[in-house]
């Protein structure tokens, strides 16, 4: 089995490595990596510039290069270039949660939905800490997800998102199947100065968990438990619309 590894902390990350590690013994690793920080870039492709591979030496993977890409990007060129195909893509392990509609802006989640798309079976790692982050349980559990996921496949579109507590593995609870929740970020924008007296802003915030019920993925992070999270790429909303009726009273064509 080949496994293409990425991540969206880059290249250098140590949960790049950790991820490399972990899986380097169920498969041959292809790495393939932006070459710097690249978290909250979303789904995002390059489109207007052109795209590199540098070759760089990685312990643990068979060959490794760093990409002036996004994730998404590291994913396409790790597949569809003249690398050789992988049969899987595992995407982290991100310092950092990946929880609710944290998904959305995830770098690390996104590499994992784009090869979704491409029908390569996939998974997301993310530890729940930006401070003092402890990858051992991830890199336990990455290998066991991938041979679960190559022997019990998702539907067509799906892949895993996998969030672990920051704890070590002896204090880790179990783990859950679960959705997503819901965490709101309160005063995600600052306004400050630079020196010359102009303003600039900044985004961040903290998250404010607005869904944590039985069953999220937050809960089971709440209760020290490893929360995988299958997702599906379309957004469609179940609930449909009511008002769509009105629409069409209202709509002369
Ligand atoms: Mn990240």
């Amino acid at each position: 089995m080949r496994i293409l590894v990425t991540n969206d902390d880059g290249i250098l990350a140590p949960g790049l490595e950790a991820l490399v590690r972990g899986l380097s013994s169920i498969a041959d690793i292809t790495v393939v990596a932006p070459e710097m920080q690249k978290s909250a870039v979303g789904h995002g492709i390059t489109l207007h510039k052109p795209l590199r591979l540098d070759r760089v030496d990685f312990p643990g993977a068979v060959e490794a290069y760093s990409s002036n890409g996004t994730p998404a990007d590291c994913v396409i060129l790790g597949s569809l270039s003249n690398l050789p195909k992988p049969d899987f893509v595992a995407s982290g392990i991100n310092g950092g949660a990946n929880l609710g509609e944290e998904v959305l802006y995830s770098g690390t989640v996104s590499a994992a939905m784009e090869a979704a798309l491409h029908d390569l079976p996939s998974v997301a790692l993310s530890v729940c800490s930006y401070t003092d982050v402890m990858y051992e349980a991830a890199e336990k559990i990455a290998p066991v997800i991938v041979q679960a996921l190559m022997e019990h496949p998702l539907p067509a579109g799906s892949f895993l998102n996998v969030n672990t507590p920051n704890l070590p593995i002896a204090e880790i609870e179990g783990v859950s199947l679960t959705r997503l929740g819901r965490r709101r970020y309160s005063e995600i924008l600052s306004k400050r100065e630079d020196p010359s007296g102009r303003p600039y802003y900044w985004i961040s915030g903290a998250p404010e968990e607005s869904d944590s019920a039985d069953g999220t993925d937050i809960n089971a992070i709440q209760h020290n438990r490893i929360s995988v999270t299958p997702i599906h790429f379309d957004l469609t909303s179940e609930n449909g619309w009511g008002g769509f009726d009105n629409l069409m009273e209202n709509l002369e064509l």
